[in-house]
């Protein structure tokens, strides 16, 4: 399986790392498998970066293969729903970025994507409706609500497929609200999607 994240698609988040709102085509990343972290299993800080950032988001998983996708057909690509948090070792990313190179070593380190139990998406009314945070040591930090997504689910989807064809199993990123900050060995991060709590782990 593969993992694709989804940059940028909260205007909010986008302005307080002082990026441009994305127009037109979203921004597209990468994970290996290896940098998932299930079960609510403790993320190990590792020692290259002085600033792991967490990023709660929506993840989305692929039911069926696809390639092409219509955004019209999108919706029938994903059947689960799941809490995600997008570490980025932002010191690393701002230096590639200022040069211009690739992000993987900021964003595919392992253990960079803890998810949570899938949930049917049937369970819910609408997924453009969708509440969720994060809070680090019971206090809250991120704040989101899928209305405020820029590019859609189905627009997603029919936009990664057209470049690299999804498969079973593949998970999607969705993009992070504003409150992106720094973790520290010793946090507890708890995530809830509406009000049901499905992410809570330690950073050791
Ligand atoms: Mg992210």
């Amino acid at each position: 399986m593969k993992i694709i994240a989804v940059g940028r698609n909260y205007a909010e988040h986008a302005k307080e790392l002082n990026n441009p709102v994305p127009v037109g085509s979203p921004v597209i990343f990468m994970k290996p498998d290896t940098a998932l972290l299930k079960d609510n299993k403790p993320f190990y800080h590792p020692d290259f970066s002085e600033d792991i950032h967490h990023e709660i988001e929506i993840v989305l998983k692929v039911c069926k293969e696809g390639k092409h996708i219509s955004e019209k057909f999108a919706g029938n690509y994903f059947d689960e729903i799941a809490l995600g948090v997008d570490f980025t070792a932002r010191d690393i990313q701002q230096r590639h970025k200022e040069k211009g190179l690739p992000w993987e070593l900021a964003k595919g380190f392992d253990g960079s994507a803890p998810v949570s139990n899938f949930l049917p998406k049937a369970q819910f009314a609408d997924l453009y409706n969708l509440n969720f945070k994060l809070d680090v040591n019971g206090q809250n930090r991120q704040t989101g609500n899928t209305r405020d997504l820029i590019f859609s689910f189905e627009f997603v989807i029919a936009f990664v497929s057209k470049y690299i064809t999804l498969k079973k199993g593949d998970l999607i990123y969705t993009g992070t609200p504003a409150g992106v900050a720094k973790v520290n060995i010793g946090d507890r991060l708890e995530g809830y999607l509406e009000d049901q709590k499905l992410l809570d782990f330690y950073i050791k």
